[in-house]
């Protein structure tokens, strides 16, 4: 498996490789601007093109962007939906650019609206993104904890949304080993990660799995609660992640731990790295 870190970008984008390099990671996840402010700011040439030398040198591969936190693919307000398309077309752009593979996204929330109509209003939203965006960057929809009036937190919701939208060979999906624990699917067991994984295959189809954020969960199975912990230090457990990282249909995927690294010195590679069987 290649691991890698949520890596800030500083005052230039390759800064950003620099540090996933000096982390030890062999893959990253970056914004494409402040995650909480609407707009992808204007990159130079030159630092597109260092980027794009740095990471050949550095072999970090593949690089992943996370939309802004600010993207409501269901959102009945016309504005927030709108703005929402134009951030994701921005960061597929930069995507081809700097030649990052994908885009993950959080879904959305309906608030309010009922899961019928958000499921609708986001299979709309990714065909408008493709109608405007014609390049190579693939768009990944992120498995949410089902907090709120959230969606994404059943792979019959993931199903919908896949079999509704346009254009079908661009749109995949991330698995949060934190959120689907949350939301039911017991990845902390072998008995349990089979069955998710059969979910999985039977509602959107695993190849359409591109990503995993491996983050450890705080709440209990089923909890709903989104809270994000170092690998080994919350309910799925070392031994849940010795199943994750060695199970023959995820271990050719690139996987993120986006608990900020500095946080326990970095440990979170290094040690799912140990769990690898050689
Ligand atoms: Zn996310
Ligand atoms: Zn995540």
């Amino acid at each position: 498996m290649r691991f890698g870190y949520h890596v800030r970008v500083k005052e230039k984008l390759a800064t950003a490789l620099d540090e996933g390099s000096t982390a030890g990671c062999d893959t990253i996840q970056i914004f494409p601007g402040p995650p909480q402010q609407w707009g992808t700011p204007n990159v130079s040439r030159e630092d597109i093109e260092e980027f794009r030398s740095r990471k050949e040198e550095t072999k970090i591969d593949p690089v992943t962007i996370h939309s802004i936190y600010l993207v409501n693919l269901a959102a009945p307000d016309e504005s927030i939906y709108r703005r929402s398309i134009g951030s994701l077309v921005s960061a597929l752009k930069r995507a081809d650019e700097i030649g990052a593979y994908a885009v993950v996204t959080h879904i959305g929330n309906h608030k309010g609206k009922g899961e019928v109509y958000g499921i609708e209003r986001i299979a709309s939203a990714v065909t408008s993104v493709f109608e405007k965006f014609k390049g190579e960057a693939m768009l990944l929809l992120e498995t949410t904890a089902g907090s709120g009036t959230s969606i994404g937190h059943t792979f019959e919701q993931f199903g919908s949304v896949f079999s509704s939208a346009g254009f079908p060979e661009k749109l995949g999906f991330c698995l949060d080993t934190c959120h689907v624990y949350a939301a039911g699917y017991d990845v902390s067991s072998v008995e349990g990660l089979e069955k998710t994984l059969g979910d999985i295959d039977k509602n959107m189809g695993l190849e359409r799995l591109k990503l995993l954020h491996l983050n450890d969960s705080l709440g209990g199975l089923g909890s709903r609660v989104d809270r994000h912990a170092h690998i080994g230090e919350g309910k799925i457990g070392l031994d849940g992640f010795r199943n994750i990282v060695n199970h023959p249909l995820l271990k050719e995927l690139p996987a993120i731990c986006e608990v900020p690294y500095e946080s326990n010195g970095g440990k979170d590679i290094a040690l799912l790295r140990s769990l690898e069987n050689k």
